[in-house]
């Protein structure tokens, strides 16, 4: 947790993660680190609407374009990119919010989807850990690179869906189980590894796609789409 002190005597959000301040003394469990962040930089660039209008679909022939890495450490304006995207992801899910904003809700989305060919997705991922127990992962990734994937594979049982996608396209989307993926994340500010599996192995490997233009039903096969290797885990 970080104390940002009295920021938002300037601005009534905290510019790392914003939240909205309500209470003083002004703290925000956001995990930015003060020192290294360029507060000036990040409000010279204007936020991004995004809603599912502002939205690219697959109709779009922006959506089949590569994305290109973008330059470490991050611009102003990709940098902000990246926390609209966060925050769509994060109001995404949230009823009221979604449906005054016009928002769909998601676990991810990729600046492809914006129709800015840049190597930056945001995550939000509420599954279990290896114990079973309830975790929240969370990333705003620049430059996230898959570096190892399992031989033995997965998919959702109710397959996927995707916010460039507003047609139904049923059946098994199979992908690697477990995939290793390289990275930097902005929530944490640093180089991360993420060792993914289950839903978050699925849901960042869906992102990573958007990066190289493809889309979940591109991997349906449309012959037989409901089949998957005898032992695929189904999640
Ligand atoms: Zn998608």
């Amino acid at each position: 947790m970080f104390i940002h002190g009295n920021y938002s005597i300037l601005l009534p959000i905290c510019s790392f993660c914003l939240n909205i301040f309500t209470l003083k003394p002004i703290t925000c469990v956001c995990s930015f680190d003060i020192e290294k962040t360029d507060l000036y930089n990040i409000r010279e660039v204007k936020k991004m609407l995004i809603n599912n209008d502002t939205i690219i679909k697959d109709d779009d022939p922006r959506i089949r374009q590569k994305s290109q890495d973008v330059p470490l450490p991050l611009t102003a304006e990709d940098e902000q990119l990246l926390r609209d995207m966060f925050q769509y992801v994060a109001d995404s899910t949230d009823e009221e919010k979604a449906e005054k904003l016009n928002l769909r809700p998601a676990v991810g989305i990729s600046a492809i989807q914006l129709g800015i060919p840049k190597k930056l997705t945001a995550v939000i991922v509420d599954s279990v850990d290896k114990n079973n127990e309830p975790v929240r992962y969370q990333f705003m990734l620049a430059n996230p690179k898959i570096v190892s994937s399992s031989v033995q594979q997965a998919y959702l049982e109710a397959g996927e869906g995707c916010l460039s996608v507003e047609k139904e396209h049923e059946g098994y989307v199979v992908r690697s189980a477990r995939i290793r993926v390289q990275g930097f994340d902005l929530c944490t500010n640093k180089m991360i590894e993420i060792r993914a599996r289950g839903y978050l192995a699925i849901v960042l490997q869906h992102e990573l796609d958007h990066f190289d233009g493809k889309l979940f039903y591109d991997h349906i096969d449309h012959d037989n789409p409901y089949k998957a290797p005898e032992d695929a885990v189904a999640i």
